[in-house]
């Protein structure tokens, strides 16, 4: 069985999106991986089909009624459903790759996208939801989020991005910064590239990544090391 992903969104015309071209969309069409949209408005059962309404306490902004995110949710995980319940949220545990590579070997995920204010505390623990941030700023929907979060477990799956995305020296995967690359000419604007690269001395160029990579960790984010 392939990864497959539902998103729970107020926008669903924004996916597969960016996903649905280059390798991403490659394996979308393939069957690597599947995506479907649930639309929240549709579990809206009054007259006027909402969906948010005011915060208690008061104060600005909506929030997204739990008894309709709740119905939708139950839509698209029935009993049984073994995915995992994500809810994009800055209040999440931030994403890692090691996250990533866990849901990647999983059997998909199921997405909530927030909007507005975000949603009520309660359908958050009555459903479960595993709360996840992108990062420490705030986006006006958890729907770029789904997308990144998407885009860095699809390709990691099986047949979509060949060997490239298994690389032990891709960024993160082993702790580190990845090193500089380069590529011909061998002179850009009178820069070379550097001569340990261009030795044929596999030793010595494994020995110049691993350094380059360190220092380069170091300078930018200690807090890896
Ligand atoms: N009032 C909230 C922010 C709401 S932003 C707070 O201060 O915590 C609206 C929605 O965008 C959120 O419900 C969430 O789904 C999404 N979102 C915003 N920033 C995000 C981030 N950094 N990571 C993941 N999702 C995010």
């Amino acid at each position: 069985m392939s990864f497959r992903a539902t998103v729970l969104t107020l926008y669903p015309e924004m996916f597969p999106g960016a996903l649905g071209l280059s390798l991403s969309g490659r394996g979308l069409a393939d069957g690597r991986w599947s995506l479907d949209t649930v639309q929240i408005r549709d579990f809206a059962t009054d007259r006027h089909r909402s969906v948010d309404d005011t915060p208690a306490g008061g104060g600005a902004g909506m929030v997204l009624k739990p008894e309709v995110l709740a119905r939708a949710i139950d839509h698209a995980s029935p009993p049984g459903d073994e995915r995992p319940r994500l809810l994009m949220s800055p209040r999440g545990r931030p994403l890692t790759q090691n996250r990533v590579r866990e849901l990647a070997a999983g059997p998909g995920a199921l997405i909530v996208c927030g909007r507005f204010e975000g949603v009520d505390q309660r359908v958050i623990e009555a459903r479960n939801l595993e709360e996840v941030s992108i990062g420490d700023y705030i986006l006006s929907g958890g729907e770029p989020a789904a997308l990144v979060l998407l885009d860095a477990i699809v390709r990691l799956l099986p047949g979509v991005m060949g060997n490239a995305a298994s690389g032990e020296e891709e960024s993160f995967e082993n702790g580190l910064l990845e090193h500089p690359h380069y590529t011909r000419p061998q002179d850009f604007e009178g820069v070379p590239i550097p001569d340990v690269l261009i030795s044929g001395n596999h030793g010595k160029i494994a020995k110049w990544r691993r350094e380059q990579a360190k220092l380069l960790t170091r300078e930018r984010r200690p807090d890896l090391l």
